[in-house]
């Protein structure tokens, strides 16, 4: 017995029978004489379709006007949920973000969880009911509903176990765990029956959707262990949980891919004090996050200049780069969308030499063109052509020895 937060993402909830599914595995965890709180995503497919809508309505749609669109899919579920497990002799309340006390700041659409005021939820569950949130929302300090960026409804759950003390926090998904590298693109990964926080915010980080890496890092801060887990099985998924003795000590335990990247280029800009500052100060003002920066100074004394962005921020990291080129004389902007970060990472190459080496040999082998490079302690990275993400991912994994038999 104990208190339960589940939470079930959209493959899990895409249609009436699934959500009937849901309500079975929530009534049996009721049955063994648990409170339970669900979490639930929009259906799969439907907050795409909301951004397609507003795309179509205008070009740049209003900010505030846009989380009101995004936060309506996951309004559906938590309603229909409840119905059926009304319907099924379990008395049960659903609960927008507002409605659950989760207050955030007001970055819309990347919204941070600031507060939950853990009343309400604690009020229903005392009265018997199961209670069924909105994942993916909140609200700001002038009553504006707010979303947490794609993915969200993870951290809305990591950040609603934390709030109430849970027992446990189980994130039920169309994969039965965490896997050496996306199993919808390695055939040969391996299910992993832990991970630490640290390398699960290394891979969400770098493109493993399977956990929003803000969940990751809520867990992190309040201890909370996460249980990654199918809800099409009963099987027993992944622990996401501090680093132990008992975990395995590999030097690379999983492979990324993240195509959700953009380059862009300026070219011959002057080699001079100051200049760098120039142009990332306006980026970061715009609320643009750059992940990788390369300089390279050529001998008649100018740079190239090359960062990435997120898609979503590709028009205005291009618009403000353009400006600045100009101001700074710089020769010109290049861009490019298709392209893509493969990624190795391990807490084992703190002390091993010769990653990077097999991570080039195993990507020239294929011919494939390394454009950037990038590493931290346990992580390398290199930018690639989009095309070439999937065989990449599984040359890396099978360089590494990660293949299952
Ligand atoms: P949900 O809708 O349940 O939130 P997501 O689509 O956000 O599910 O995340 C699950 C998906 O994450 C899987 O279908 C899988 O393709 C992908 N994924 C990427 N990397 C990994 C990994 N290392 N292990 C497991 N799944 C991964
Ligand atoms: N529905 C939101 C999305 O598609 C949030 C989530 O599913 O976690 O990103
Ligand atoms: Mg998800």
């Amino acid at each position: 017995m104990g208190l339960i937060v589940q939470k079930y993402g959209g493959t899990s909830v895409k249609d009436v029978k699934h959500i009937q599914n849901v309500a079975q595995r929530v009534a049996n965890s009721r049955d063994r004489g648990n409170d339970v709180i669900v979490v639930l995503s929009a259906m799969a497919g439907v907050t795409d379709n909301l951004i397609k809508l507003a795309e179509e309505a205008s070009e740049s749609p209003d900010e505030r006007e846009m989380d009101t669109l995004l936060a309506t899919g996951e309004q559906t579920t938590i309603a229909l949920l409840s119905i059926i497990l009304n319907s099924m002799g379990y008395p049960a309340k659903s609960l927008l973000g507002f409605q659950a006390g989760i207050t955030t700041n007001s970055s819309f659409s990347r919204a941070r969880i600031v507060n939950i005021n853990g009343q309400v939820i604690k009020d229903l569950l005392n009265d018997g009911n199961i209670v069924v949130i909105a994942g993916f929302q909140g609200w700001d300090d002038n009553r504006n509903i707010t979303t947490l960026g794609r993915g969200g409804s993870d951290t809305s759950a990591v950040a609603i176990a934390a709030s109430v003390n849970a027992d446990a926090c189980e994130i039920y998904t169309d994969v039965d765990g965490i896997y050496t590298a996306d199993p919808n693109v390695c055939d040969k990964s391996r299910k992993l029956k832990k991970i630490s926080y640290d390398e699960m915010l290394e891979m969400s980080s770098l493109g493993a959707k399977v956990l929003q890496i803000r969940s990751v890092e809520f867990a992190k801060k309040y201890n909370v262990p996460i249980h990654v887990r199918s809800s099409f099985n009963e099987e027993e998924g992944t622990m996401v949980v501090n680093e132990d003795a008992d975990m395995e000590q590999l030097v690379v335990s999983g492979v990324t891919c993240n195509k959700n990247e953009t380059r862009i280029t300026l070219k011959k800009v002057p080699d001079q004090p100051g200049i760098s500052a120039k142009i990332f100060t306006p980026i970061s003002k715009a609320g643009i996050v750059v992940d990788m920066i390369i300089q390279n100074t050529r001998s008649g004394g100018d740079t190239d200049l090359t960062f990435t962005v997120q898609k979503t921020d590709f028009k205005k990291a291009v618009e403000i780069s353009e400006k600045i080129a100009k101001e700074v004389n710089a020769a010109e902007v290049v861009t490019a969308e298709n392209i893509a970060k493969v990624s190795v990472t391990g807490v084992g190459m703190k002390s091993h030499a010769g990653v990077a080496a097999t991570m080039f040999t195993a990507l020239a082998n294929e011919n494939i063109n390394i454009r950037l490079i990038s590493t931290s302690e346990i992580r390398i990275s290199c930018m690639i052509e989009e095309k070439y993400s999937e065989l990449a991912v599984r040359v890396l994994h099978s360089a590494f020895g990660l293949d299952k038999e």
